[in-house]
């Protein structure tokens, strides 16, 4: 166990108590990296963008079953293959979600395939379960299974960025839940069934953790490789998650806050794979972070390091 090591403050950035606590009872586990929780950079974070947040309309537990669970707006989370996993830090409560597919072999989505379809997603979710991946996932025909529980972390995000306007997310499988579709990138999308799914249980979710609109966002828009520094070393929802359909505002306007709080880069291999959407947040992002280089009167690529170095540092106090 490593204590951060002790830095003078820099961009007049501090970690949070809490952040040091959280590496001191954070082991080192399968879970990946830990969540760096920063205190508010108001003089940093601008506004995400300017975009309402859309309030989650009120969604109850209507009862609890060790089959089922059933909620006021339709919702029914499946719970035969419910697992637990190491216990989420700090109070518990997830401050976002992160929307992923399976990139699972899919069939074709016809009735004459019911039941290769059945058996396809049933081998899915148990795979799911043995890696405890996702909180959550949505199979073709719209079943809501709940895999590891909400209360604890899952593996979902490995390398993750995200950030909202009070504070900065490092290592999302702790404080990010994980909602995978039975998807693949390749293939036609979703069906109507998970897209009606998805959107109630976004719904709950946001109703019962208070969740910003501005925290569901994509595992394209999350993740990092922390080694070359750039964007998108893992690009599922890349740019054709349909938030609108769920009930979300089009979060792909947001810069990306890897670029513009941390520094890191988008290469060609993400602009082949990530939608024109998803380009157009690094583009926001490297302006934002242009706009913060020039109010400190430093050069843009003075400034990136700066930031590097700063996630750098977070990466090492990670047992
Ligand atoms: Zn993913």
């Amino acid at each position: 166990m490593r204590r951060p090591a002790k830095k003078p403050p820099q961009w007049g950035r501090r970690i949070t108590i809490a952040g040091s606590l959280l590496f001191a009872l954070w082991p080192a586990s399968p879970l990946g990296p830990a969540t760096v929780k920063l205190d508010p950079l108001p003089e940093r974070v601008a506004p995400a963008a300017a975009q309402q947040d859309i309030v989650p309309e009120a969604v109850w537990l209507v009862s609890r079953g060790s089959e089922a669970d059933l909620y006021s707006n339709g919702l029914r989370v499946e719970n035969r293959y419910r697992v637990s996993n190491v216990g989420r830090p700090l109070d518990g409560r997830p401050a976002g979600i992160v929307f992923h597919t399976t990139e699972s072999h899919q069939a074709p989505f016809a009735e004459e395939r019911s039941r290769e379809l059945t058996r396809i997603g049933a081998n899915l979710i148990a795979y799911i379960r043995r890696h405890k991946s996702y909180h959550f996932v949505i199979d073709r025909f719209g079943r809501v299974n709940r895999v590891v529980e909400e209360a604890d972390a899952a593996n979902h995000a490995g390398w993750s960025i995200w950030a909202d306007a009070r504070r900065e997310y490092v290592g999302l499988n702790q404080i990010f839940l994980g909602v995978a579709l039975e998807a693949e990138t390749a293939a036609q999308g979703i069906t109507p069934a998970q897209l009606q799914a998805g959107k109630t249980l976004i719904a709950m979710l946001r109703s019962k953790y208070e969740i910003a609109a501005a925290n569901c966002v994509t595992h394209g828009q999350v993740s990092v490789n922390p080694h070359n520094f750039r964007v998108g070393h893992h690009t599922d929802w890349g740019g054709s998650f349909p938030f609108t359909d769920l009930g979300l505002p089009d979060n792909y306007s947001l810069p990306l806050p890897a670029i513009a709080h941390f520094g890191f880069r988008s290469d060609g291999a993400f602009a082949q794979a990530a939608g024109p959407r998803l380009l157009k947040s690094v583009e926001l992002a490297e302006r934002q972070l242009a706009g913060n280089a020039a109010a400190r009167g430093v050069m843009v690529e003075a400034y990136r390091a700066e930031l590097r170095k700063q996630f750098q540092g977070f990466k090492e106090q990670i047992p």
